[in-house]
């Protein structure tokens, strides 16, 4: 039986249904719509599927010869082939016999449906189904990793979010920009939906996306409008999702700015926080003593030391046992004109044993340690009666503050190292370390800052320890010791 054209509404229209239940959420700005149609005929009692239709449903891409009345498309890495009139389907230029022959219907394909799927299932992708009870198909696609590109425009750059399915590790992931017009991103194992990412909406430095479905990797170019400096890979928290920040070339005002502190960088003032304050007690520790005493009382006889030694300006966020909301703290070192930032706290954990001192500077939380510091030096926000100030200090504000602060990025971990340095000299305890984190006292501070955590209050023995002058003078000496050589450093210049 043939059928004519004017029968084509007797054809068994079927829906292809996604099951996506494997899949994290995909954006929401973009329409994703999986929903496709692909005609089922049935002749001579055997079901033949509309080739190009299905390759279509499946987001190959399909090209047709009319002339060689071939069809061929490409999926996975796949290329898959068909002649009219051929029972035999080429994958990777390997002869398939389907035992029937293709039929053509104009310009439609049709393949025999059931000996087709076997062999792509066994010999290309297993995740299709075709639903005998639905009498619809079901495709997983679970073998798409990357899900979604959302570019987002930011005051001082590009921000490019690619979702994903899985975590890609770092060596995963490649980029470089090309004669500064188009940034390349290749991930390692990626496959994506090329047809989808292609129509992400575009703003900022990017012009346009296109991605390209390599055998083994992905390949996303987007065309720049403009130069930008290094592109970052930044670590997110959320594993689903791979972040590259595009910097657009610092206005000239500000860049100016940090010229101008580069070059005859003067410490005309250095700003001390100490840790938590007022209602926020800070971590305290088995006998009662309070974080924010011991921070209070190490940058105090700093700040002294400081002043007394090197005559330089010291400027404290709270000099008394009052409640300093996190956000002022930078914007206090900020108003001051501040060369230098200094955030003194405790550390705590559950594990009593635990002990050391470590320094941290500003970058996305990295190790687990670190975040867990970071929630922990956090948890202060929610006693702040004003928790506005932090509604967009997401992973998003700390990796635009890190944007804006890279430029001190370099000399903040020098500070941390020469405090970790010198607390190792005079404390008879565990050198932790330099560690980054995304604190929010650091966020915002637009000058070299860290933040030291002195011992652990959680520790008895330290605890004790922190309650004397000696303990709280050591502290101060090392750092005191520290800022002293980090200006030293830069005054030689
Ligand atoms: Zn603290």
């Amino acid at each position: 039986m043939i059928i004519k054209k004017g029968q084509l509404s007797a054809l068994l229209f079927l829906l292809v249904g996604f099951l996506l239940a494997n899949r994290v959420p995909v954006m929401t700005n973009g329409a994703m719509d999986y929903s496709q149609t692909v005609a089922i005929q049935e002749i001579d009692s055997v079901k033949y599927l509309h080739l190009r239709q299905f390759g279509e449903a499946i987001h190959a891409g399909v090209s047709y010869d009319p002339l060689l009345q071939n069809l061929t498309m490409n999926f996975m890495g796949h290329k898959i082939k068909m002649s009219a009139h051929s029972s035999f389907l080429l994958i990777d230029e390997r002869a398939y016999n389907l035992y029937l022959p293709t039929r053509m219907e104009y310009d439609a394909m049709l393949v025999p449906l059931d000996s087709f799927l076997s062999v792509f299932h066994r010999e290309v992708y297993d995740r299709i189904f075709f639903n005998q009870t639905l009498q619809r198909f079901e495709i997983e696609l679970i073998f798409l990793n990357i899900t979604g590109v959302q570019i987002q425009e930011k005051a001082n750059g590009t921000i490019l979010r690619i979702a994903t399915t899985k975590t890609f590790k770092e060596d995963q992931i490649n980029f470089w920009v090309h004669s500064a017009q188009t940034l390349y991103v290749t991930v390692a194992g990626g496959r994506l939906d090329s047809i989808y990412i292609a129509q992400s909406p575009v703003c900022g430095v990017v012009s346009d996306v296109v991605p390209i479905q390599l055998e083994h990797s992905v390949q996303i170019a987007f065309k720049l409008r403009k130069n930008i400096q290094t592109p970052e890979l930044y670590q997110s928290t959320n594993p689903n999702e791979i972040i590259i920040s595009l910097r657009t070339p610092i206005t000239e005002d500000i860049s100016k700015r940090l010229e101008h502190r580069k070059r005859e960088w003067k410490f005309d003032c250095i700003v001390l926080d100490a840790g938590h304050g007022g209602k926020d007690p800070g971590a305290v520790g088995k006998h009662g003593l309070r974080e924010k005493d011991v921070t209070l009382g190490v940058a105090k006889r700093l700040g002294k030391k400081i002043q007394d030694r090197l005559g330089v300006r010291v400027e404290y966020t709270r000099e008394t046992d009052k409640f300093v909301e996190l956000w002022r703290r930078a914007e206090i070192a900020n108003e001051i004109g501040g060369d230098l930032f200094v955030s003194v706290h405790c550390n705590a954990a559950k594990n009593r044993k635990a002990s050391g001192f470590e320094t941290y500077f500003l970058r996305s939380g990295k190790s687990q340690d670190a975040i867990e510091v970071a929630q922990r030096e956090n948890a202060v926000i929610q006693m702040e009666a004003n928790e506005g100030h932090y509604e967009r200090m997401d992973e998003e504000m700390r990796i635009l503050s890190s944007m804006l602060q890279s430029g001190y990025m370099k000399e903040s971990e020098e500070l941390a190292n020469l405090f970790q340095v010198e607390l190792n000299k005079r404390l008879n305890t565990e050198n932790r370390g330099v560690k980054q984190a995304g604190f929010y006292v650091l966020v915002g501070a637009s000058m070299p800052n860290v933040l030291v955590e002195i011992g652990f209050i959680s520790n008895r023995k330290e605890e004790k320890k922190m309650k004397t002058e000696a303990y709280l003078n050591d502290v101060a000496e090392s750092l005191y010791q520290g800022v002293r050589q980090f200006i030293a450093s830069y005054s030689v210049r």
